[in-house]
């Protein structure tokens, strides 16, 4: 009987799985393995809403894995130490997984590949399968990756993919490896009381109610804030119940402009891969640095704590904030409101807010999270790196009802559209009853302190 081991990370899923496809291929057996490696949480990414999302994937990965005669086998332990162990327990010949970009990834990799080599046991490391493009599968002529999205989106779109693998029909596990018990969501202390249900089957399930109602009317509408009409597929494509080349592939075969613009946001995705994927150190260290000499967070407590809280005086700041400690997600044009308003209208380090969102993101990853807060800060990949976007006017302009603002700021539930976004101009009277604070800082200030900073007054 031969025997392969497939170690799930950032792929929970069954369907489109070349890692299984190859494991499944080359054994008699195989152990699908999970391990809930405690140096995350050493490292500060075990966040409460990630936790109770991943143990729903988990235990939707079982029981898709029961229903083909296997189970999911979960251990406790350092992963290249628990990998090892169940290597040779179950005399395994090979290891099957998903490469990884990160940091901690590519760590990973490298020990493990090493670890298993002394035992005989060979690594076999399947790329594509977190992103629908490989990372390094395009690069530009003498360098390593792209560093600006339109050129590699041009050329991302080029690219073949494979056709979607279909999800086994049959998955034996030897009967002597055994697991723990599998974590559940239930008791999580500090989760968002509206997080969403994860695990493949909601994933798959929320895609193709979504193709059907929302896809043909993502271009004109993505950008809507009140009307929430994008996919909310982020919490999935983060813990890889779903596979983005699948997504891809299923939205170029419906077409349209819908469809386009959603197929460019998955190549964003693949575009942020690829540059943290050549440059690792750009989960804390400025891409591009423009000198900045950013406010600490001692220099700025009561403004950082006020933008958390989401008590800043801008409306539609304040609401991407409390939906964003609601839902532990928030909208992409809110994401780049609230980011715009710390780092450049408050001019605080993009990584105190980059932290908070890691902290309650339920799609919160170390590759989106922190190259998007790069982009905004403009340390980043943005080609307008000094923009500042004007949270009246971009309130104005994506929430023109301000149904989005009412949604999330109670106090301003009983303004109109005109004051919704500027609550300031209301009588005094009128203002002092609402309970909503004035405005943290003037815009105008901020602008200068800014453009000062980057040497542009
Ligand atoms: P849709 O609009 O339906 O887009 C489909 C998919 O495309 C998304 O699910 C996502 O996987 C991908 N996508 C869309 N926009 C981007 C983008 N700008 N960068 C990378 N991928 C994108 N996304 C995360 O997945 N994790 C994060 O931690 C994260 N942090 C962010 C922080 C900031 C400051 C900003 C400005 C953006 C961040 N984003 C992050 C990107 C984006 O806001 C979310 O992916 C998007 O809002 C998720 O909603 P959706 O699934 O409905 O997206």
């Amino acid at each position: 009987m031969t025997v392969a081991v497939v170690l799930f990370t950032s792929d929970l899923r069954l369907h489109d799985h070349p890692p299984l496809h190859a494991a499944l291929a080359a054994a008699d057996e195989v152990v699908p393995l999970f391990v809930r490696d405690p140096g995350v949480r050493a490292a500060g990414f075990d966040a409460p809403n990630r936790r109770a999302f991943l143990a729903d994937c988990l235990a939707d990965l079982d029981a898709s894995l029961r229903h083909r005669g296997g189970r999911l086998v979960v251990r406790t332990g350092p992963v290249v130490r628990e990998v090892h162990a169940l290597a040779a327990e179950c005399g395994a010949a090979q290891v099957h997984m998903a490469a990884g970009v990160t940091g901690y990834a590519q760590r990973r990799e490298e020990r493990l590949r090493r670890e298993l080599a002394g035992l005989g046991v060979a690594l076999r490391v399947h790329d594509a399968v977190i992103t629908a493009v490989a990372p390094g599968a395009v690069v530009p002529t003498g360098g390593d990756h792209y560093a600006v999205f339109t050129p590699y989106l041009r050329r991302w779109s080029a690219e073949p993919l494979r056709e979607p693998l279909p999800a086994p029909r049959a998955v034996r596990v030897p009967d002597a490896v055994r697991g723990e018990p599998l974590p559940s969501r239930a008791g999580t202390p500090g989760l968002s009381p509206g997080l969403p249900a994860g695990g493949e089957t909601a994933g798959r399930d929320r895609f193709s109610r979504w193709a059907r109602a929302g896809l043909d009317h993502y271009g004109e509408r993505h950008d809507d804030l009140a009307g929430d009409a994008t996919s909310r597929l982020s919490p999935h494509l983060h813990f890889g119940a779903l596979s983005a080349a699948e997504l891809v592939r299923r939205a170029r075969a419906r077409g349209g402009p819908g469809a386009e613009a959603f197929v460019r946001q998955l190549c964003w995705r693949d575009f942020h891969h690829q540059v943290l994927a050549a440059r690792p150190e750009a989960s804390v260290r400025d891409y591009r640095t423009r000198h900045d000499r950013w406010r600490t967070e001692d220099e700025a407590a009561e403004d950082v704590a006020a933008w958390r809280e989401g008590r800043t005086g801008y409306p539609v700041v304040d609401a991407a904030m409390r939906q964003l400690r609601h839902e532990g997600w928030v909208h992409n044009r809110a994401r780049l409101l609230a980011a715009s308003f710390l780092t450049k209208t408050l001019y605080v380090d993009w990584r105190i807010g980059a932290r908070h969102f890691l902290d309650l993101l339920v799609d919160g990853d170390v590759v989106n999270n922190q190259l998007n807060w790069q982009w905004v800060a403009g340390t980043g990949t943005d080609t307008r790196p000094h923009r500042v976007l004007n949270p009246v006017l971009q309130g104005r302009r994506y929430d023109p009802d301000g149904a989005y603002v009412r949604r999330w700021v109670p106090e301003l539930a009983d303004l109109d559209a005109r004051t919704v976004h500027e609550p300031w101009r209301l009588p005094a009277d009128r203002r002092a009853g609402l309970g909503y604070p004035a405005p943290l800082i003037d815009l105008a200030e901020g602008l200068d302190r800014f453009r000062r900073a980057r040497g542009r007054a």
